[in-house]
């Protein structure tokens, strides 16, 4: 038996526009590194609150879960 290595010439230099790994956060602007899901600790909260979708973009009525959120986050603290 032989064992016959098929070594294929990697033909596909181009970059699939998908697979575009990300070193930092995905949140608009945001330069922090990534923790969880893409985003950084402080998106992934907004994340889980509603307040950036998946793909890193604010949804529709962001301001009024912003405020939302911040409102939590002032009780929550004081
Ligand atoms: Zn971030």
């Amino acid at each position: 038996m032989s064992q016959e290595k098929k070594v294929q010439a990697p033909k596909n230099q181009q970059q699939a526009p998908q697979a575009v790994e990300r070193s930092h956060c995905k949140a608009d602007g945001c330069k922090k590194g990534v923790e969880k899901f893409g985003f950084c600790m402080e998106h992934y909260d907004w994340y889980m609150s509603g307040l950036l979708r998946g793909d890193g973009q604010k949804p529709i009525d962001f301001e009024q879960k912003y405020q939302q959120y911040m409102a939590r986050r002032t009780r929550k603290a004081a």
